[in-house]
């Protein structure tokens, strides 16, 4: 019998790199825990070690000087919290075999990924960024602003190729995009790119709408806080990418500390085993809803994806702030992906921190609602939608009365 100390023998990845191809629904549940059947386990431990018994510190030398050289994964226990943690790495296995890349690199959030991203191409000398809005509203501000030091040239995806200078380290798109759900395609943004790396954000899409990285992108993002977590009570973010850049982004995360709590490792990984099932069934309601709204006399313009999901946009003849403040299921907040229902006003939330007149130009109007559809019955849903936009056409009440109102 295998020793459940022999750190070859317990790799969460050591049967992923020759299992075959599998279909995603059967990675959802699979990927990552490989090993587990083996150690008489089922269900994944959760492992809260921040450090590891080093007996022999000669091999430890070694091993973090390897880590120092190219940022692979350490081979057995990881020494210390920060360098790697065994329950955070099945996530990160996971990932990496849904979006089918070679790696993947887990992180605190979104943002502290596309830090690390950054971070990781700004070290190299290449600060300028080329992107394509909108984004979301605080990955703009990112670029915008230059907290990290890069520049940034916004541009349509027409003019990619032209707006690359030797000093271009990244092209960023995000498709659909948070909050229009604008698409790009991927295929001939990838080829406007030619050797500079491209970030896809698919935070929207997920792996089981698409696959960024069979397209041509070399880094996908995840916000996992979103649709991967699933539930609205883990944040996470995640980079699916090759190795090479993978050692890169764990030289960071080691350097800089963004790192992913274990327990919230292990609710990811529990979070992907539903993810297609959770995704289809959203984007069944989401569609049924598009098409809902797109045939009402009180709303404007409808934006769903040609390739589905479970986020609607809509613009509104009325008061988005009465739309808001009138629904009752639905939850009225900001981040998306999770199991209810959530509408947000993205001018006032998600994207207030980008200049109102570059929020506008990327599409972003005043009217705009997004909408993340939840698991609920689509009727449900409809009758608590269909009573706040009549909110939403009568005259603007003030939120202050409303409340009282409803007390
Ligand atoms: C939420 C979000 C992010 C940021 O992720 P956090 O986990 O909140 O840091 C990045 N991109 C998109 C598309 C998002 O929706």
């Amino acid at each position: 019998m295998d020793t459940p100390l022999d750190p070859a023998s317990t790799s969460a990845y050591e049967d992923v790199r020759t299992a075959p191809c599998r279909a995603l629904a059967t990675e959802a549940v699979h990927a990552g825990r490989e090993d587990l059947a083996r150690q008489g386990l089922h269900a994944p431990p959760i492992d809260l070690s921040t450090t590891y018994p080093s007996y022999d510190s000669r091999a430890e030398a070694a091993r973090i000087d390897a880590f120092a050289a190219d940022g692979a994964e350490l081979d057995g226990p990881p020494v210390y919290g920060r360098l790697g943690n065994p329950t955070v790495a099945r996530f990160e296995t996971a990932l990496a075999r849904l979006e089918g890349s070679e790696s993947a690199v887990a992180f605190a959030s979104g943002m502290a990924a596309l830090s690390a991203v950054l971070l990781v191409r700004s070290a190299l000398g290449l600060r300028h960024v080329v992107a394509v809005r909108p984004l979301y509203g605080c990955s703009d501000h990112l670029l915008t602003a230059g907290l990290l030091g890069s520049e940034v040239t916004w541009t349509d995806p027409a003019g990619i190729a032209d707006a690359l200078r030797p000093d271009t380290g990244l092209v960023m798109v995000e498709t659909p995009a948070n909050p229009t759900l604008a698409e790009v395609d991927l295929r001939a943004v990838a080829h406007a790119c030619g050797s500079v790396p491209l970030l896809a954000d698919n935070t929207f899409a997920t792996p089981v709408l698409q696959r960024p990285a069979e397209q041509g992108a070399r880094l996908v993002l995840h916000s996992a806080t979103k649709y991967l977590g699933g539930h609205g009570d883990v944040m996470a973010g995640v980079v699916a990418c090759d190795e090479e850049l993978a050692g890169r982004l764990r030289q960071v995360r080691f350097a800089t500390g963004g790192v992913l709590h274990p327990l919230a490792g292990y609710l990811l990984l529990r979070g992907l085993s539903t993810l297609p099932v959770r995704v289809r069934a959203a984007s069944a309601t989401a569609a049924e809803l598009a098409a809902r709204l797109a045939a009402d006399p009180r709303v404007a313009r409808v934006h769903y994806p040609r390739i589905g999901g479970a986020m609607v946009a809509f613009e509104v003849h009325g008061d988005p702030h009465a739309v808001i403040g009138a629904v009752r299921l639905i939850t009225p907040a900001v981040s998306l992906g999770s199991v209810d229902t959530l509408i947000q006003h993205p001018a006032s939330i998600s994207h207030r921190i980008v200049d109102a007149e570059d929020r506008r130009g990327a599409g972003v109007s005043d009217r705009l609602l997004r909408m993340s559809v939840g698991l609920e019955d689509v009727d449900d849903l409809w009758s608590d939608l269909d009573r706040a936009l009549g909110r939403g056409r009568a005259e603007t009440p003030d939120v202050k009365g409303l409340h009282e109102a409803l007390n």
